[in-house]
């Protein structure tokens, strides 16, 4: 079977959209799913960019939240079903942990990771699924893979953050934005959105923001602090991996408060930190995708949004073909655009 893919064959290049041939037979624990829609997550920038130094997996497939509808199964599957419609997500639920595919383009092995998105098709792992109702549409699906579990699961998992504490959200993308909607469903307050960008702090407040700053016209610092007290903020989280944007979120966060790392820094870069309120109660760490459990937490997260107490579709603000993937990569790059979507089936 041929199936259209972007595949990343260079760091630091377009990816390259072309047909890629799946192999004849699923392995144990494999999901053949056909991929109606795919968000794009900062994740894949990175690994385009090669935040995290060379790639050893090159030329691969990419992308890891996602839609679809179960194809077939490979042997031993028993969680989803053909028909089944799936949100495909990056962090393990339950089910098999199987090998993962190898697709075949000019001849040349192509690898993929235990769910790819960026395919018409794709072959899953089945603890990479999650079976839901029929009438939630894909777009929902996509994003409850990942831009929702991880901003719902940083806010529960690792702020823990508590009715009446204060947060400060550096760079609010689509993490950044369910962070936010997290925050404000735990009735956190005042819930600080912190962007170089007014379109994205325009829709930070929509999800749930109460103050907005922006770091290219505004010394964030003064005003994190007019607005919380000069003791500081309860949780700052950091979304940009932007080393100077970390010291600030720290030195921000109170003598008890929590400073939290989602975006991923540069390997070839330092973050500089004075650490001896860390030997108190002062507390620094990085969030591994909101340590969410995705067979528990979306169907937890479904109940919001089919009852309207959580907004998933109105955080897309773009949305592209296949085709044109490499433009709103790179328009997301420039940050001119926020969620965007491919529409792929
Ligand atoms: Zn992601």
């Amino acid at each position: 079977m041929k199936v259209k893919a972007a595949i990343l064959v260079e760091q630091n290049k377009p990816l390259i959209i072309d047909d890629v041939t799946f192999p004849e037979r699923l392995n144990y624990g494999q999901v053949l799913v056909r991929v109606f829609c795919s968000g794009i997550c900062g994740s894949q920038i990175g690994e385009i960019d090669g935040i995290k130094g060379p790639d050893k997996f090159l030329p691969h497939l990419l992308g890891h939240e996602g839609g679809g509808i179960v194809e077939s199964i490979g042997p031993g599957v028993t969680k989803v079903k053909k028909g089944d419609h799936v949100v495909m997500h990056w962090r393990k639920g339950i089910g098999i942990d199987s090998e993962t595919p190898k697709y075949k383009w000019d001849n040349k092995i192509v690898n993929a990771g235990w769910l790819t998105t960026f395919n018409e098709y794709a072959i899953v792992s089945e603890n990479r699924l999650t079976a839901i109702p029929k009438e939630i549409d894909f777009e929902t699906a996509a994003l409850l893979g990942c831009a929702v579990t991880t901003g719902f699961g940083i806010v529960n998992n690792n702020a823990k953050l508590k009715i009446g504490e204060s947060v400060a959200v550096f760079g609010v993308g689509s993490v950044g934005i369910n962070i936010i909607q997290g925050a404000l469903l735990v009735s956190a307050y005042p819930i600080i959105a912190i962007d170089l960008y007014d379109h994205k702090l325009e829709q930070a407040k929509k999800f749930g923001a109460t103050h907005l700053i922006n770091a290219s016209k505004e010394d964030v610092t003064a005003k994190i602090l007019k607005i919380v007290g000069s003791s500081g903020v309860d949780v700052a989280i950091d979304n940009t991996g932007n080393p100077k944007v970390i010291e600030l979120a720290y030195d921000i966060t109170s003598a008890s408060g929590r400073t939290i790392l989602v975006g991923v820094v540069d390997k070839c870069s330092k973050v500089s930190l004075y650490t001896l309120p860390l030997h108190f109660e002062k507390k620094f760490f990085g969030s591994h995708g909101g340590e969410c459990f995705p067979t528990i937490d979306i169907p937890n997260y479904l109940k919001l949004i089919i009852k309207g107490k959580a907004k998933v579709k109105e955080m897309i603000t773009h949305r592209v073909s296949l085709s044109n993937v490499n433009h709103a990569i790179n328009e997301m790059k420039k940050g001119n655009i926020g969620k965007c979507v491919i529409e792929i089936s």
